[in-house]
C-alpha cells in the first residue's frame, strides 16, 4: 500500500523491488522484502534553463551550502534539507581535465578525466557522504557506521567529525591501502578490522546496525546515491549540458553505476539534457561479478571471490546490483573488464601526464581504451572518464609497480650527483 497516493511530499523514498513507500526521514535502510530502497522527488517548478542558470550563479557563492558542487544542485539532491543542517566541507566542483598524451593512449579524440580525486578527502565519495551524514544528522542518529575498502571509511570519518557524531568502520584486514588507513584513523573513527574480506563486513555490519541504532552509510544508502548524482551533474554542466556519447567508470559495489543512471534519467526527463550518454562500467577482471551478469543478459547475480590490485573495487558480491542494472538497461550502457596489467599501464600513462589517480580510478581509462579498440567506442565519440581518487590514496602500488620508481643512492659528492644525472 502506498502512503502518498494523493498528495505526496517533496521527497519520499521507495523500494526498487516492490515499489514499498517510506518517508523521506524514515531511516531504514533496506525495504522488508529485502529490496534496496531510491529517493525519489516529486517534479521541480522552475524550467531547465533557470536551473542550469541557478546552478551556474551559485558556484560563485563564497559561503553557505551553494559553495558545494553538491548542494548547488540541490533541487535535484536532496531539496528539503533546511541550510543550516547541511554537513558540507564544501565538496564537489572538481575540474574535468585533458591531457594529449592520455587521450592519444586510449585511441580517442575527445577524453575528458573528471577528477574525483580532487574532493576534500580525495575521492568521489565525499559527495555521497555530505548528504548522508546530513541526512544522519536529521534523522537524529547517534552514530554512524560503514564498511569499506578504505574511501568510503575516509570520508565517512572525515564528515563525522565535522557533524560530531561518533564513526564507526569495518575494514577488510589487510585489503586496505596505507594512504586510506592513515586517513581513516586521523580523522578519528573507530576501526574494526575484520578478518575477512569487504563483502564480509558488509554482510556484518548490516546485520548489526539495526539492534545497536547505528545510522549505515554504505552505499546502499539511498541518500548517499543522491549525492553522488553530483558527479554527473557537474560534468554536464562543465560541458554546458551538451552530453558526452560516454561516462566511463570503474565499479565495484555499484554505487556510482546506480548514482550515474539516476542522476541522467532525472536529469533527461527534467529537460536538462536532450539525450542519455550511454554508461560503461568498467570492473577489474579479478573482481567482476556485475560484468559476468552482464554478458549473460542479467539473467541471474553472480557472486565471486574478489582479487585485484585497485583495492577500491576489490568487491565480490555489489550491493547495489540491482540499481545498477537499471542503470546499465536504461542507458543501453556496457560493463567490461581490465586486467591489472592493464590498470597498471592507463595508471602510468596518467600519473606521467602530472594529472595522477588511483589504481582503481586507472580503470575508466584501461576500460576507455579497450572499448576503443573492440570498436564499440567510435574514434570521434565525446568521452568522459572518471577517476575517482586522488594518487596518494595507493603510495604502495606506486613503490611496489615493477616499472615503477628507478631510484639510484650516491654519495654526497658533486662527481656522484654529475654522474647520476648524465647516466639516468
Ligand atoms: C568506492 C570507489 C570505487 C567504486 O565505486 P562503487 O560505487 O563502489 O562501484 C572506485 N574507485 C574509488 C577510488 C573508490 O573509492
Ligand atoms: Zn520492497
Amino acid at each position: 500500500m502506498s502512503l502518498f497516493k494523493v498528495s505526496r511530499p517533496a521527497t519520499w523514498q521507495a523500494c526498487v523491488s516492490c515499489g514499498e513507500e517510506f518517508l523521506e526521514s524514515q531511516p531504514v535502510t533496506r525495504c522488508g522484502c529485502g529490496g534496496l530502497l531510491e529517493v525519489r522527488h516529486r517534479g521541480i517548478d522552475a524550467s531547465p534553463a533557470e536551473l542550469q542558470a541557478a546552478f551556474r550563479t551559485r558556484h560563485q557563492s563564497v559561503e553557505g551550502p551553494y559553495r558545494s558542487g553538491v548542494w548547488r544542485y540541490r533541487e535535484l539532491v536532496l531539496p528539503s534539507a533546511p541550510a543550516d543542517m547541511i554537513v558540507t566541507h564544501p565538496e564537489g566542483n572538481t575540474p574535468l581535465l585533458e591531457r594529449a598524451t592520455v587521450t592519444s593512449w586510449t585511441g580517442l579524440e575527445f577524453l575528458r578525466m573528471k577528477h574525483e580525486g580532487h574532493n576534500p578527502t580525495g575521492s568521489f565519495k565525499d559527495r555521497g557522504m555530505t548528504v548522508g551524514v546530513t541526512q544522519a544528522r536529521r534523522a537524529n542518529a547517534r552514530a554512524v557506521a560503514c564498511a569499506s575498502t578504505g574511501n568510503t571509511a575516509a570520508s565517512m570519518a572525515a564528515y563525522a567529525a565535522q557533524a560530531t557524531l561518533p564513526a564507526f568502520v569495518l575494514i577488510p584486514r589487510g585489503g586496505v591501502s596505507v594512504g586510506k588507513l592513515a586517513q581513516i584513523h586521523a580523522y578519528g573513527a573507530s576501526v574494526i578490522e575484520v578478518l575477512g574480506d569487504f563483502d564480509d563486513c558488509l554482510r556484518v555490519l548490516e546485520a548489526v546496525a539495526p539492534s545497536l541504532d547505528i545510522y549505515l552509510l554504505n552505499s546502499i544508502n539511498p541518500f548517499r546515491v543522491e549525492g553522488q548524482k553530483t558527479v554527473v551533474y557537474d560534468l554536464l554542466d562543465q560541458l554546458d549540458w551538451d552530453p558526452p556519447e560516454w561516462i566511463v567508470f570503474p565499479a565495484g559495489n555499484l554505487g556510482n553505476t546506480a548514482a550515474f543512471g539516476k542522476a541522467l534519467e532525472e536529469a533527461f526527463s527534467w529537460g536538462l539534457i536532450p539525450r542519455l550518454p550511454r554508461l560503461a562500467a568498467i570492473q577489474a577482471a579479478g573482481a567482476a561479478p556485475f560484468a559476468a551478469g552482464f554478458r549473460e543478459g542479467f539473467a541471474r547475480r553472480h557472486r565471486v571471490r574478489a582479487e585485484t590490485i585497485a583495492t577500491a573495487i576489490r568487491i565480490g558480491d555489489p550491493a547495489s546490483w540491482d540499481r545498477a542494472r537499471v542503470s546499465i538497461e536504461r542507458t543501453n550502457g556496457v560493463v567490461t573488464t581490465v586486467t591489472d596489467e592493464q590498470i597498471l599501464a592507463a595508471k602510468r600513462v596518467v600519473d606521467h601526464s602530472g594529472v595522477g589517480c588511483e589504481p582503481a580510478s586507472a580503470a575508466s581509462i584501461a576500460g576507455a581504451r579497450r572499448l576503443r579498440e573492440e570498436g564499440l567506442i567510435s574514434r570521434d565519440d565525446r568521452v568522459v572518464a572518471v577517476l575517482t581518487g586522488h594518487i596518494l590514496k595507493d603510495p604502495g602500488a606506486i613503490l611496489d609497480d615493477a616499472e615503477g620508481p628507478r631510484v639510484v643512492a650516491v654519495e654526497p659528492t658533486t662527481e656522484a650527483v654529475t654522474r647520476a644525472i648524465m647516466t639516468s
